[in-house]
C-alpha cells in the first residue's frame, strides 16, 4: 500500500503563502500499523510560529472584507481539489493513522469534502436578528463579523477531517488561521499546503507542525491570536484555558467523551449488536463519541452480552489483506499501553468479567484486541474514564430511571444513545440525557448540517452546522442616529 506515496510525502510547512521547511525539532512520523518510520518532519521554530501568526494577522485585513460569495467560491475549489486527490490523501491518512485504507477513503475523505462544501453554502445563507428603531431617531442593526486570527489545534484520530471541521467554518466566517495538526499525524494536512497556497491569499491559512508544549502553547499565548480552537484531551483544554485567560482569548473546546448506550428490554437486539460492534470499535475506539459504555436492562442483558461478545470477537483487524480489516491500531505504543493498563486494572476487580479481547495483539504495530467487559459497576474506573481504545463495558440495570441517572453521572457530555422500540420512551430519555447528542436506535452518525459538541468537561463550542459559523464570528451592534425629518 505504501509504495507510491512514501517517496512523495509533503513535509513542508505553509507560512505566509510559502512552503518552507521547519527549522525546529525533527520528529519521526510513524505508521502505527507497522511501527515503521514513514518520514521525519522538522517542526516550526519559535521564529517560524511568530512569522505565521503575524502573516495571519496581516492577511486578516483583506480577507475579513471579502464577501461570503468570494469565500464560498474558494471553499468550493478547496473541496474540488481534495476530492480530485482523495485517493492519495486517503493513502496518506491510512499510513499515518494505520487505518484501513478503504475506511479512510470512504469515510474520512468523503466527510472532509462535504464539510468544505457545506460551509461554502452555509456562509451564503445566514439569517440575522431584526433591525429597527428601539430609541426614536436611532436605527439599530446587528452585524456578524469575523474574530481575527484563529489558532486551530487538532488531535490525531481523524487528522484531515478534524482539519476540515476547524478550517472550513473559520475561513467561511472571514477569519485567518494558524493550524497545527497533531505532532503524530501531520501528513495529510501538509499535503494540502499547495492547494491552500494556490487558492488562498498568502497568510490566510498557515500550517505549522510541532508539539503541544512548544508550538501549541506559543500559539495559545500569543497576543495577536484572538481565538483558540482545540480538539483534544480535557487536560489540554484546561491548560489552554489557563494560557488563554492571560490575553482573554475566545476558546472553542472539543474535549473527550464516554458515550453511554442505554439498551432497554424491548430493543432490537440485532440492531444493538451490529451498532455497538461497528461504533464501539470504529477507528479502534479512538473516537470521542465511541459507543463504549453500555447500560443493559436485566431482561436483555445476558443475551446481549453473549451475542455482542461473539460479534466483537469476529471483528477483523491486523490482517494481511487491508481491504478486509475493520479497524486499525492505536496511534502509538503509549496509547496502546494506556489502554492495556485500563483493562488490566479493570480485570483485577473480581466482579468484572472478560467476554472477549483484553490483550495486546502480538505482531507488528500498535494493535489492541477488541475488548468487551461485562459485570462493570457504575463506580468502576473503566466506566467513568475515557479509555480511547477498542474497549466496551456492560453494566446491568433494572429501572430505566437508574440507567439515565448513571448515564448522566459522568464528567463527560458529548454523545449518547438510547435503544428501544418504544419511541415515546426514547424521546423522554433523550430529553433527560445531558449530552450534546443523543441518537435513538443508532449511534455515531454525524452530518455536516447538525451541531456536534459537548457539555460538561467534554467542552463547549460546536463543530459542523451553522452553529459553528456563529462560534467563529462575533455579533456586533451598529446604531445610526438620524436627525432627518420626513
Ligand atoms: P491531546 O490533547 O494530547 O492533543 C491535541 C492537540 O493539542 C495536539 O495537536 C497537541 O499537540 C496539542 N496540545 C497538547 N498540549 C498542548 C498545550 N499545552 N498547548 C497547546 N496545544 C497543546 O489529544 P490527542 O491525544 O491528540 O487526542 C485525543 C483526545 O482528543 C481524546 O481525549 C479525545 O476524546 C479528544 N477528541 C475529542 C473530540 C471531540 O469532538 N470532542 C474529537 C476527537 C478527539
Amino acid at each position: 500500500m505504501a509504495g507510491d506515496v512514501t517517496s512523495h510525502f509533503a513535509t513542508a510547512l505553509l507560512i505566509d503563502g510559502e512552503q518552507v521547511t521547519g527549522q525546529g525539532f525533527v520528529e519521526p512520523i510513524l505508521n502505527p500499523a507497522t511501527g515503521e518510520v514513514l518520514t521525519r518532519i522538522a517542526e516550526a521554530s519559535t521564529d517560524q510560529v511568530e512569522t505565521a501568526i503575524l502573516a495571519a494577522h496581516r492577511a486578516f485585513n483583506e480577507w475579513s472584507r471579502t464577501t461570503p460569495q468570494q469565500r464560498s467560491n474558494i471553499l468550493l475549489s478547496i473541496a474540488d481539489a481534495i476530492e480530485k486527490d482523495a485517493d492519495h490523501l486517503a493513502r496518506l491518512e491510512a499510513l499515518n493513522c494505520g487505518k484501513p485504507l478503504h475506511l479512510a477513503r470512504q469515510d474520512d475523505l468523503t466527510a472532509t469534502v462535504d464539510v468544505f462544501r457545506f460551509f461554502a453554502g452555509a456562509v451564503r445563507c445566514q439569517t440575522g436578528q431584526l433591525s429597527g428603531e428601539y430609541v426614536p431617531g436611532y436605527t439599530s442593526m446587528v452585524r456578524r463579523d469575523p474574530i481575527g486570527v484563529v489558532a486551530s489545534i487538532a488531535p490525531w484520530n481523524y487528522p484531515i477531517m478534524m482539519a476540515a471541521w476547524k478550517i472550513a467554518p473559520a475561513l467561511a466566517a472571514g477569519n485567518t488561521l494558524v493550524f497545527k495538526p497533531s505532532e503524530h499525524t501531520p501528513l495529510s494536512v501538509l499535503a494540502l499546503a499547495p492547494v491552500f497556497a494556490e487558492l488562498l491569499p498568502k497568510g490566510v491559512i498557515n500550517l505549522v507542525c510541532g508539539g503541544g508544549e512548544g508550538v501549541g502553547s506559543h500559539l495559545v499565548s500569543h497576543p495577536k491570536v484572538r481565538m483558540v480552537s482545540l480538539t483534544g484531551d480535557i487536560v489540554t483544554g484546561q491548560k489552554i484555558l489557563q494560557a488563554a485567560s492571560k490575553t482573554l482569548k475566545r476558546t472553542h473546546l472539543e474535549l473527550g467523551g464516554k458515550a453511554p448506550v442505554i439498551v432497554c428490554n424491548d430493543a432490537d437486539i440485532a440492531a444493538v449488536v451490529e451498532g455497538v460492534r461497528t461504533y464501539g470499535y470504529y477507528n479502534a475506539g479512538q473516537d470521542c463519541t465511541a459507543a463504549c459504555r453500555i447500560y443493559a436492562q436485566t431482561g436483555i442483558h445476558d443475551r446481549l452480552v453473549a451475542e455482542l461478545g461473539a460479534a466483537v470477537s469476529s471483528l477483523r483487524f491486523a490482517g494481511k489483506r487491508d481491504a478486509d480489516n475493520e479497524l486499525g491500531p492505536l496511534i502509538s505504543t503509549r496509547q496502546r499501553d494506556r489502554v492495556a493498563s485500563f483493562v488490566e486494572r479493570a480485570l483485577s476487580q473480581p466482579h468484572i468479567e472478560r467476554i472477549t479481547g483484553a490483550a495486546v495483539h502480538s505482531g507488528p504495530g500498535f494493535f489492541y484486541q477488541p475488548t468487551l467487559l461485562a459485570g462493570c459497576k457504575q463506580s468502576d474506573e473503566i466506566v467513568q474514564r475515557e479509555v480511547f481504545g477498542p474497549v466496551v463495558t456492560v453494566t446491568r440495570f433494572d429501572e430505566l430511571s437508574q440507567a439515565v441517572d448513571w448515564a448522566n453521572d459522568s464528567e463527560y457530555g458529548l454523545a449518547s444513545s438510547i435503544w428501544t422500540q418504544n419511541l415515546d420512551k426514547a424521546m423522554q430519555v433523550a430529553a433527560r440525557l445531558q449530552y450534546g447528542c443523543t441518537w435513538i436506535n443508532s449511534h455515531f452518525m454525524l452530518v455536516s448540517e447538525m451541531p456536534h459538541g459537548g457539555l460538561k468537561r467534554s467542552g463547549y463550542g460546536k463543530d459542523l452546522s451553522s452553529d459553528s459559523l456563529q462560534d467563529y464570528s462575533v455579533v456586533r451592534h451598529i446604531m445610526a442616529r438620524s436627525s432627518y425629518e420626513l
